[in-house]
């Protein structure tokens, strides 16, 4: 990214003052020292609208019940709580400092003032703080707004990937977003990185936000260039590209969880999605047959992976149901059991195959199915 001396923190004042919430958010300093925090107050300061906000305050998250729309999520460990106004939701945590008992393991927290919960923080871009009351200004002890402006990732101590390697995923996904670079010294750091030391929840996890990223390839694609997670396979930044792009287009936009898919593109693909992909059926009932086991998700890695008859499935064969159903052939005579799922089955595989359309036709096929008259694929 080209550096940005246009990024002022003079602005912080009127910035903070327009944003959506802040009354409710300023009664709340009034209880407790509060500070926005982390992404929140680097992309103030890059100008981004619409940003999440993250809320930390320097006290007991117990004093805060009675502000409006406040509530503690979870007690006791993370010390963590929710403001919900309208629309509006912002996190809010005690501010704290973590300690790591061995590598890659979850931290021990304790709570702490604001400067050690900056200092536990993944990059210096996301280790400044604005209170929201007392003294306006940006706290920035870290020298995290010289970085902003010059587009450099850099962590705030050298055990900082030991601690915890999901850092590394997370440098990719800021990297890849605002176009950032590492700061020489923590390119090293990084390179060091054992993902293997953390759970794969949490691996997952930081694989799930990069998914839900703009541009998930970008960010894999480096990823892959640092050597972070051996895992991973050289072809998912392409796979990954391809299950963006279709995800947002039809016939799959709307139908298919984006992220969900992507997350599943950035793992290799399970052999039987492979199988899949390979498939060249020849009738759309044969389509529908290999297809109808998996979810849209499974199925648009499928499809990314070279199965383009998946697009005709999406678009019009899963659609496709009968006009008759179980009850006419019970009525017809035919006892309750298995030989009514035959006849269904050929009835609908007829339809979809353009051999019959219409309630008789569908139900003089189902009948000589379901009486044996019509051998099953
Ligand atoms: P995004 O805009 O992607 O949500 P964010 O910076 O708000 O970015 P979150 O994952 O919501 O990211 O985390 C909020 C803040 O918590 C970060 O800005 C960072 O300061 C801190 N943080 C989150 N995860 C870690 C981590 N693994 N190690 C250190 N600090 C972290």
């Amino acid at each position: 990214m080209p550096s940005s001396p246009q990024i002022d923190p003079s602005r912080l004042p009127e910035l903070v003052a327009a944003l959506p919430g802040i009354e409710a958010l300023q009664g709340i300093a009034e209880i407790a020292p509060a500070y926005l925090v982390g992404g929140a107050v680097r992309d103030l300061l890059l100008g981004i609208e619409g940003l999440d906000l993250d809320l930390a305050i320097d006290g007991d998250l117990e004093a805060l019940a009675g502000a409006p729309g406040f509530q503690i999520e979870r007690e006791g460990l993370f010390l963590t709580g929710r403001l919900e106004l309208g629309d509006l939701k912002i996190d809010v945590t005690r501010t704290r400092s973590e300690s790591y008992p061995r590598p890659g393991a979850l931290p021990e927290v304790r709570p702490a003032p604001i400067a050690e919960d900056l200092a536990r923080r993944d990059f210096t871009v996301n280790a400044m703080a604005y209170p929201l009351a007392g003294e306006a200004g940006l706290i920035d002890p870290h020298n995290g707004l010289e970085d902003l402006r010059a587009g450099l990732l850099r962590v705030l101590h050298e055990r900082s990937f030991i601690d915890d390697p999901t850092r590394a995923l997370r440098a990719a996904r800021y990297a890849a977003r605002f176009g950032f670079d590492l700061e020489p010294e923590t390119a090293k750091l990084l390179a060091e990185a054992d993902l293997s030391t953390v759970s794969d929840d949490r691996a997952q996890t930081e694989l799930r936000r990069i998914a839900a990223e703009a541009d998930p390839a970008k960010a894999l694609q480096l990823v892959v260039e640092w050597g972070v997670m051996p895992t991973l396979d050289s072809g998912a930044p392409s796979r990954v590209a391809d299950v963006a792009r279709l995800a947002s287009e039809p016939p799959w936009v709307g139908w298919v969880d984006r992220e969900l898919a992507v997350t599943l593109a950035i793992v290799r693909p399970l052999p039987q999605i492979r199988e899949l992909a390979a498939a060249t059926p020849e009738r759309a009932s044969q389509a529908v047959g290999l297809a109808n086991p998996w979810d849209s998700a499974q199925l648009l890695v499928a499809r990314a992976l070279g199965a383009e008859w998946l697009d005709r499935y999406a678009a019009d064969w899963r659609h496709v149901r009968l006009e008759i159903t179980g009850e006419d052939l019970i009525a017809a005579g035919i006892p309750e059991g298995p030989e009514i799922g035959h006849g269904l089955d050929a009835a609908l595989s007829g339809k979809l195959d353009g051999e019959l359309s219409g309630r008789d036709e569908e139900l003089r096929i189902a009948l000589a199915a379901a009486r044996g008259e019509i051998p099953e694929d």
